[in-house]
């Protein structure tokens, strides 16, 4: 098992981000580069991980000193051929280079390129174009034919020798190690890419996931001659909810979801109880709510709402109060769900002298 994992993560990917490198974004609650080290560590695969970063001290702490982190170059190929130099003294049998931007390779895939080298100075994991390709010279355009294009992934693997003889006598830079192959007319054996391995260049590639959750809560205490209001709709009872405004526990923990999944804090400060508000009504709270929602191009998904009271009857009333919430948000009545819970009771819901409501909410962040 004389492999070697060549992580190459010294690039400022600037097309990311003018100030910080790109490595260092937090990808699936790690930095980017962490991903290949703990693949290659679990593949058990390999005698050495070496990472290549432009500012070694920083990361080194952090991993045993059988991971080496050592200093890049100016381009990828200078930091590929410092990386090769470093390892030669051990006398790697194989060496596997790899870009920290491509995060998402398996480690099935570290198995079939160590495999395809024991009949291959090289393999390394081709990707059919899903578009159309041209190609320019000059100023003339070619079409390319797609079936015969390839796009070049990484890991790629090589005999280390093979390689190293070939990146000591390079001048020039090179994109990636199948190039230099290319330059020095060797041959390359191919294999299957991965459909998952995609290269992370922009911010959007990164913030892929786009669902946030939130969940809101209220209580309010009932009070006779009051009018009780749920989910914006007026419900005949003997007693309301006090509260600076209309006081319905319904609407404002479905904002205080809102406001959580979009991480704006919470109801109060937006409304405070100040004269301003006093006795607004909830429906006038929750559509500057919903403008600034819709403005920072979030979608709601679906609302699971738990009304917890002994009176009124939830069921009586449930279709109303989905219907009202539906036409005040613009969300489908199907993706708006309310459930009613009584206390047994117990305290001050159960003894009929509060209302209290839950709400968890989904929304989508869309371009
Ligand atoms: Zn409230």
């Amino acid at each position: 098992m004389n492999n070697y994992f060549i992580i190459l993560a010294a690039g400022s990917g600037k097309r990311f981000d003018n100030k910080k490198p790109k490595q260092y974004f937090l990808y699936k609650n790690k930095e980017l580069f962490e991903h290949s080290i703990e693949k290659a560590i679990q593949s058990k695969l390999f005698k050495r991980i070496i990472l290549v970063v432009d500012n070694p001290k920083k990361i080194k702490k952090k991993y045993s000193k059988n991971i080496f982190i050592i200093k890049g170059g100016r381009e990828r190929s200078d930091s590929s051929l410092i990386a090769l130099k470093k390892i030669k003294k051990y006398r790697p049998n194989n060496v596997l280079i790899h870009d920290a931007a491509r995060p998402n390779f398996s480690i099935n895939l570290l198995k079939r390129i160590l495999k395809n080298l024991k009949n291959n100075s090289s393999a390394v994991p081709i990707f059919q174009p899903k578009d159309s390709l041209k190609y320019k010279i000059n100023k003339q355009v070619f079409n390319l034919k797609r079936e015969n294009s390839y796009l070049t992934q990484t890991p790629q693997g090589f005999k280390f020798y093979e390689l190293y003889n070939l990146a000591i006598k390079e001048k020039d830079k090179f994109s990636d190690e199948s190039s230099l192959f290319i330059n020095f007319d060797k041959k390359i054996k191919f294999i299957k890419g991965e459909n998952k391995n995609l290269k992370i260049t922009f911010k959007e590639d990164i913030d892929s996931s786009k669902n946030y959750y939130g969940i809101g809560f209220d209580i309010h205490r009932l009070v006779k001659n009051k009018k009780l209001y749920l989910g914006g709709i007026k419900i005949p009872f003997h007693s309301g909810l006090k509260g600076h405004s209309d006081g319905d526990v319904i609407l404002h923990s479905i904002i205080d979801a809102l406001l959580g999944a979009t991480s704006k804090k919470d109801i109060g400060t937006y409304f405070p109880n100040t004269k301003k508000f006093k006795n607004i009504r909830s429906t006038k709270i929750l559509k500057p709510i919903l403008h600034n929602l819709n403005k920072s191009n979030f979608f709601i998904n679906n609302l699971d709402i738990n009304l917890i009271c002994e009176q009124p009857k939830v069921s009586k009333y449930r279709d109303k109060i989905i219907n009202s919430i539906s036409n005040l948000m613009n969300l489908d009545k199907n993706k708006i769900n309310l459930k009613g819970k009584t206390v047994e009771k117990l305290g001050l819901i159960g003894k009929e002298k509060a209302i209290a409501c839950e709400v968890i909410t989904s929304v989508t962040k869309y371009d």
